[in-house]
């Protein structure tokens, strides 16, 4: 592995192909036989820095179609709590789900799960069939593995019946030195980016691309008003930057006065403080309470002018989504992609029907979205949210963070990159950015 690095640091990285390929790699990891450590306790108890190891992994076969990536750099997603925290499933059935579908596949069914779905690295190799990328590129990876067997993929991807998300749903993921992806998944690496800053945005970034920007997802236009939860999270802060930047009107939810105002230097003007105003949607465990999302509706008219808005950016789930469906405008758009808080959703549907409005589901995003929302970050017009990062060896302490939503925007991880800063091939470029690149950083 030092050699691997030492190529990739001092520029050599044209010689990858010829070193050889470590047989083990270090990589974070659940494990089947722990699956029932936290049953019984509350959610939030539950401890990642408990269930995710760090531990020797055999580097896996490169088999058709695929690409072995020295990682340099991974972030943190929600789905790795999601792992780590055994809920609403074990992610193990997904690998024996996915293990039974052919004798390749049944590589990723084992009794560890290498997890992490967003990369910064290089090409190590490339299997049979790979001609688009060769060892050497520098790449981001994002995170849709598909098998496109079945003609339902073949408008778009996500509605293949093989579709997976990788490193959560598949074996070999990011939080690791090396990983295993389809070449399909691989983008270019923006050059002005360091490793970590790289690969913090695509897995985030692409599914808030495809939620408000897609012809899948709201179609978001001009002048519209989009309501976005946890608008300084890893979802909530590329969906300010697009909402922004395609000419809309954000109304920011957030939590705390340093959230508000990472959302005022984004260029959000309209921001509510949930924590401050004290919203309360339930009444209890079992009843909504329709005057709060009133007074939440009124709020938000108050900042707008008298406008509701034309999309509400969806994705705590249970807690908010009667006040969602409430205050979205006549005609207007719910746009979900998740349920943190629950996944049993109570609204009252005649605010749905009465006023047309519509709830669309979403999930991640095709390769051709993805490939979108890594161009605005090449161009520069979309940029990371790095607030924080840690080494591969602290990924539990990472994870923990976002469980406890003690972060801001992204979290990042260093695999093989031996200290934060490196990878930089276009400093002028950078130079323009560094103000926008680092708005999050907590230092
Ligand atoms: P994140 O970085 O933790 O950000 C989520 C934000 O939501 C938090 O910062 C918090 O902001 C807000 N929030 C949390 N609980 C809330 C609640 N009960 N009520 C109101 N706001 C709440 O996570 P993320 O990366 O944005 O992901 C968010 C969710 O989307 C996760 O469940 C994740 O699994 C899911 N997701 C799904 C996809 C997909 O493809 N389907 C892709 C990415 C993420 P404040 O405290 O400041 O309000």
């Amino acid at each position: 592995m030092a050699e691997i690095l030492e190529a990739i640091v001092t520029g050599e990285r044209k010689a990858l192909g010829a070193l050889p390929v470590p047989e083990f790699y270090r990589g974070v990891t659940v494990h089947a036989d722990e699956v029932e450590m936290f049953a019984g306790m509350p959610t939030r108890q539950k401890d990642p820095r408990r269930s995710l190891h760090l531990d020797h992994i055999r580097t896996p076969e490169v088999g058709p179609g695929e690409a072995l990536i020295a990682v340099m750099a991974s972030s943190i997603n929600f789905n790795t709590v999601w792992s780590a925290i055994f809920e609403p499933r074990p992610t193990f059935a997904f690998l024996k789900r996915y293990g039974q579908t052919s004798a390749s596949a049944g590589r990723h069914d084992q009794p560890f799960h290498v997890v992490g779905s967003d990369l910064s690295g290089v090409v190590l190799r490339v299997g049979p069939g790979v001609n688009a990328w060769r060892p050497g590129d520098e790449v981001v990876a994002h995170c849709l593995d598909v098998e496109l067997e079945r003609p339902d993929g073949h408008d778009d991807s996500m509605l293949d019946p093989q579709q997976r998300i990788w490193g959560f749903e598949t074996n070999y993921g990011g939080l690791a030195e090396l990983a295993l992806v389809k070449a399909n998944q691989l983008m270019h690496k923006a050059d002005h980016l360091t490793w970590e800053e790289a690969a913090s945005p695509g897995l985030v970034n692409s599914t808030a691309y495809r939620q408000l920007v897609s012809r899948n997802g709201a179609c978001m236009k001009q002048g519209d008003v989009v309501l976005i939860w946890g608008a300084s999270g890893g979802l909530g802060s590329f969906a300010t930057q697009l909402v922004l930047r395609g000419g809309g009107i954000p109304v920011c939810v957030v939590s705390s006065a340093a959230k508000a105002n990472v959302c005022r230097a984004m260029g959000a003007e309209l921001i509510i403080d949930r924590a401050a105003e004290d919203y309360r949607f339930w009444a209890d465990e079992d009843t909504q309470n329709p005057k709060e999302w009133k007074r939440f509706g009124t709020r938000i008219r108050e900042l707008t002018g008298g406008e509701d808005p034309d999309i509400v950016f969806e994705h705590p789930g249970r807690e908010t989504f009667g006040a969602s469906v409430y205050v979205a405008r006549r005609g207007g758009t719910i746009i979900t992609c998740a349920s943190t808080s629950g996944y049993n959703h109570q609204y009252d549907n005649r605010y749905l029907w009465m006023s047309l409005k519509r709830i669309v589901g979403t999930h991640f995003a095709n390769y051709r979205e993805a490939w979108e929302a890594n161009r605005l970050i090449m161009k520069g017009r979309i940029h990371p949210t790095l607030s924080v990062v840690y080494p591969l060896e602290r990924s539990g302490q990472a994870t923990y963070d976002l469980h406890r939503n003690l972060h801001q925007g992204k979290v990042g991880v260093r695999c093989l990159a031996p200290q934060e800063g490196l990878g930089v091939r276009n400093p002028e470029m950078r130079a323009r950015h560094l103000d926008d690149i680092n708005r999050f950083r907590l230092d």
